[in-house]
């Protein structure tokens, strides 16, 4: 059986707990190559069992070393693994490739985007801290910013390496004690990374990493009683369910859920400067992105002339196999092939505006699909409604401002929404107006956007990850008030 982790010296069946690699007690799984069906290999089946060793060891850690550093040796720690994510830049992205089916740039900038987390959680580690607060004369009253104990991290596939850096690096940096659940369909550069931090000098016990089932190692993480915050970041179904298993132990839980993005493009908006960002945030990743703008809202006046450049667009985005670098990738599994088939066959009574290409000879057994846009597509209809997670988007046209916000907030979600218009006042209307965790004016996204607090309103889910707000997150408030008389 090939070792897909063999150049960075580990056995990709294993999990790391208390700073050792072994075998799990729950066997192993067979990992897909999305874009040809092949094997690449095998990875640990966690199970509770391993879920509570790696929670012991957390918590034994932060009674040693890690629980005794300082935020200085935290911060220097995180520098030296963001120097070495670089390092391994390219090993890194041919890993993500191959596991989650991302074409090989989008994968380099996610491990650019993780080293940036590093670095920036590096830097901020010594500079997060509490207050003085005037009280009553005789008193001096003050907080103490505390990190939660042990954390426990529920990762999807489609970003493993992003998520991985605004969640768990995040918590190390307040000095909390992890434990990563990736997900099973791609974990290969979680475990890579556990590697790198370990090798950069994070003490044993301080990072955790237990591949496996959701219901077997995800569920035991969830409603483990040693764990003291959840991040989670996955689909509205099991956010609900993860929830549910925290409140039993009462505590706090980080949802990072699904999206209907929306883009209004005004009559006055600079087409040319919004177009790559049209499409291109709605296809990214093979549109399998919890951000992704699904939903384009366009002006009546400037509705054809969009329509027919986004066609355009569309004719020229190719499909293959995810190593070879074309627009998109095959998506993660052929489940979430069916998934997105199921929505396109909702789709039989709209307008099909346009469609990519595959390349020739695709590899028959990748999961692919081609990108495909809708026009004159009502709000109310299932495919602007529903989070596809394809690459599947829906044109919808509007006439005023107020129709606009209208379908804007009409969805259950609300992550990422932005605004394409020259007019500064309409800009600063609809900043406040959009109901999204995240509001662009004449961009999407912001290139990932590291320091930028990041997540949703409504089922997109609530708490925030990324910037010095999941720093906040990751802590709990401690005041003392010292009565001195
Ligand atoms: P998912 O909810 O099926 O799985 C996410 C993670 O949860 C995986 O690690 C999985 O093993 C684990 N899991 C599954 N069942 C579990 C259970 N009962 N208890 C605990 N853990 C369990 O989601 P998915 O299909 O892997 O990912 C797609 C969804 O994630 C989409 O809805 C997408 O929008 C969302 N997502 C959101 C963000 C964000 O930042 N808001 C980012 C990426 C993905």
């Amino acid at each position: 059986m090939s070792n897909p982790l063999k150049s960075f010296g580990i056995d990709s069946r294993h999990v790391l707990i208390g700073g050792q690699w072994r075998a799990a007690s729950g066997g192993t799984l067979e990992v897909e190559n999305p874009s040809d069906g092949g094997s690449l290999g095998e990875i640990a089946r966690g199970n509770a069992q391993d879920i509570d060793a790696a929670v012991a060891s957390a918590q034994a850690a932060l009674s040693a070393e890690w629980g005794r550093s300082t935020a200085v040796e935290r911060g220097r720690c995180l520098a030296r693994l963001s120097t070495m994510v670089m390092e391994h830049a390219d090993a890194l992205a041919r890993l993500e490739s191959l596991d989650v089916g991302k074409p090989l740039t989008q994968a380099h900038r996610d491990v650019v985007a993780l080293a940036r987390y590093c670095e920036f959680y590096a830097g901020a580690a010594d500079k997060i801290h509490g207050e003085t607060l005037p009280f009553m004369e005789g008193y001096t009253v003050y907080t103490l910013r505390e990190p939660h104990g042990v954390t426990g991290h529920i990762v999807p596939w489609n970003y493993p390496m992003q998520i991985i850096g605004r969640s768990v690096v995040a918590a190390l940096c307040m000095g909390n004690a992890t434990v990563l659940k990736p997900a099973e369909e791609a974990c290969l550069t979680a475990l890579a990374f556990a590697e790198l931090a370990c090798r950069a000098g994070l003490p044993a016990g301080a990072i955790n990493v237990v591949p496996g089932v959701g219901m077997e190692a995800g569920a035991a993480l969830a409603g483990h009683a040693g764990v003291q915050h959840v991040s989670f970041t996955g689909s509205v179904a099991t956010g609900t369910a993860v929830q549910r298993s925290a409140a039993e132990n009462v505590v706090p839980v980080t949802l990072e859920l699904g999206g209907k993005s929306a883009q209004l493009i005004f009559d006055d908006a600079d087409i040319d400067a919004a177009m790559p960002l049209l499409v291109g945030a709605g296809i990214q990743n093979a549109g399998q992105t919890c951000s992704a703008a699904s939903r384009l809202l366009v002006q009546r006046g400037i509705y054809d002339v969009v329509c027919s450049r986004i066609a355009q667009h569309y004719a020229a985005l190719r499909v293959g196999p995810a190593i070879d670098d074309h627009d998109l990738g095959p998506l993660i599994s052929a489940r979430q092939l069916s998934i997105v088939e199921d929505y396109l066959s909702q789709g039989s009574d709209l307008e099909l505006l346009a469609t990519g290409q595959p390349v020739e000879s695709l590899p028959a057994g990748g999961h692919y699909l081609v990108p495909t846009v809708f026009c004159d597509v009502g709000a109310e209809h299932a495919l602007a409604q529903q989070e596809i997670f394809g690459p599947v988007q829906v044109i919808i046209p509007f006439d005023d401002e107020l129709e606009a916000i209208a379908i804007a907030n009409g969805t259950e979600y609300g992550l990422v929404a932005a605004v394409w218009s020259r007019d500064g006042s309409r800009q600063m209307r609809l900043a406040r107006q959009l109901a999204a965790g995240q509001v662009f004016v004449n961009d999407y996204g912001a290139a990932g956007g590291v320091e930028l607090p990041f997540g949703g309103v409504g089922k997109s889910g609530h708490g925030r990850e990324k910037g010095f707000e999941a720093l906040y997150g990751f802590s709990s408030l401690k005041t003392v008030a010292v009565r001195h008389g």
